[in-house]
């Protein structure tokens, strides 16, 4: 039994909780405190900062005057509400009673933390403004559980950079640590991001608390996808039948955020990829999606994420097609599609929709996939075919090509990558540019693009040349912000020291 428990702050980690009920008692020993609290330690090895176990033992052991119950802990000091807000309510209640009565394996396998391509941070962290009232005010200062939250990079009350502690998150056999002199600092950290950045970080944040303070809803992940393909209807990304363009959707996202931004929110488009996480995202399968991706869509929507929560009903992908039109009116159509199709040989899709117009138009939206299936595609280019050059416009794009490379090279501010879709976007052409008789261009531009290591190096060196020329101190987490790189990503910050190492 305990005789008595600190008082919890607002927003507080259980984890905090236990580790100043530890330096309050003095316990040296983590065992002995893990013993007293909940009675093991064996199975606690497997005790995690962000997803704590076995809570009932905890709240048995509770003095009876302890009005502090298992569901004040999980919705109010843990991550719990976060990560489970876009689950359905099955779903969050397993990893719900998982956390109360143990689970034996890390809550964070099974809210899809472990394999997520968003990672959460190595290290605790805080806001060093927050940490200087604090002990200004309160003598002590405690863990925060919205620094935490991964893509949470500015404090939403002092609007300064969060920053990591001393405190290391990933590893379980760690001690109980509180956020003191000896894991915080009041120093600030110098930021360098775009004003953009700090306001689009704000709003995503906004919508992270409401997560945590206020939504008590939850979705089924098909009702999820049905709201957003509504939206994306709303604002002609989707067809009426709700079929998505995605190249118009992944234009207006990229329009939306800023490439850097969304390398420190861990989701970059690569637009080079066959399937990036955008178009995975959109499409209704059953993988586990990110929260923070979630909340970066929503924001992109232009939708808070209570509205989502708020909506009682969504359309989707519309099949209600067949109650207007009866099966065989289908089989009419195609049919007479088809002998468009067979009376106009060698037309292309744009002369076939010329000719069977009011027909186009409804196959194309109610029947897309046997559409795309039975349409010959464009083949009728053979006489325009001859009459280009390519080997003297390969040797024009070729020009073109390099001297775009030598622009971005010298472009002004932070690098940018050289890949096919830059090097486009510089001489503003599309993805003709890529044809395959332009031969020497195409080598050209694969030999020259960088892959995301060479990308990182190059960024690195360009921080600290900046920072030389302005007289800055270099240190590893100096450069880390100056280049726009993310805290808590352990490859970049070996990345940085070894490059810094040929400047010493
Ligand atoms: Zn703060």
């Amino acid at each position: 039994m305990i005789n008595f428990l600190p008082l919890i702050y607002e927003d507080e980690l259980f984890f905090s909780v236990i580790s100043r009920y530890k330096q309050i008692c003095g316990m040296g020993s983590k065992r002995a405190l893990e013993m007293d609290l909940f009675r093991i330690y064996k199975r606690m090895g497997r005790k995690s900062v962000l997803f704590p176990q076995y809570l009932d033992t905890f709240v048995s052991n509770l003095p009876p005057t302890s009005k502090l119950s298992i569901k004040d802990i999980i919705n109010k000091h843990t991550m719990h509400p976060f990560y489970t807000s876009f689950f359905s309510w099955e779903k969050t209640q397993l990893v719900f009673n998982a956390m109360k009565k143990g689970y034996g394996r890390s809550i964070e396998n099974m809210v899809g933390l472990a394999g997520s391509k968003v990672k959460s941070t190595n290290y605790l962290r805080y806001c060093p403004m927050c940490f200087r009232e604090d002990m200004e005010k309160l003598g002590e200062s405690y863990w925060r559980r919205l620094p935490q939250v991964p893509g949470a990079l500015y404090c939403p009350i002092h609007k300064v950079l969060y920053k990591d502690s001393k405190v290391v998150i990933t590893d379980c056999r760690n001690d109980f640590y509180c956020a003191d002199e000896d894991t915080c600092n009041t120093e600030l950290m110098v930021d360098t991001n775009p004003i953009q950045f700090k306001l689009l970080n704000l709003r995503y944040l906004e919508n992270v608390s409401y997560l945590f303070k206020q939504n008590v809803n939850r979705k089924d992940l098909t009702f999820i996808i049905n709201f957003y393909v509504d939206r994306l209807r709303e604002r002609g990304i989707a067809s009426t039948g709700g079929t998505l363009y995605i190249d118009r959707l992944i234009e207006a996202f990229l329009s939306y955020y800023p490439s850097d931004y969304l390398e420190l929110m861990q989701s970059v488009v690569d637009i080079e990829q066959e399937t990036n996480w955008l178009k995975r995202f959109v499409r209704n399968n059953n993988k586990n999606r990110s929260p923070l991706r979630h909340l970066l869509f929503l924001q992109f929507l232009g939708i808070d994420v209570e509205e989502l929560y708020k909506t009682n009903s969504t359309t989707g992908k519309q099949t209600i097609v067949h109650n207007r039109t009866p099966k065989f009116d289908i089989e009419e159509r195609r049919e007479k599609w088809l002998t468009i199709i067979k009376d106009n040989p060698g037309a292309n899709r744009s002369e076939l929709k010329q000719i069977g117009k009011g027909l186009h138009t409804w196959i194309y939206v109610n029947d897309r996939d046997w559409y795309d299936h039975v349409t010959p595609r464009v083949k009728t280019r053979k006489q325009k075919k001859d009459s280009i050059d390519w080997k003297k416009r390969d040797e024009e794009c070729l020009g073109l090509a390099k001297s775009a490379v030598g622009k971005l090279l010298r472009a002004e501010g932070k690098p940018i990558r050289l890949m096919p879709s830059t090097i486009r976007r510089t001489i503003g052409v599309t993805r003709w540019f890529n044809h395959a008789k332009l031969q020497k261009t195409r080598q050209y531009i694969e030999e020259i693009t960088e892959t995301i290591e060479s990308y990182r190096v190059r960024k690195i060196k360009w921080a600290i040349e900046e920072m030389i020329n302005q007289g800055e101190k270099l240190t590893v987490y100096k450069v880390q912000l100056k280049a726009g790189f993310g805290g808590g990503n352990k490859e970049i910050r070996e990345t940085i020291a070894s490059v810094l190492r040929e400047y010493k």
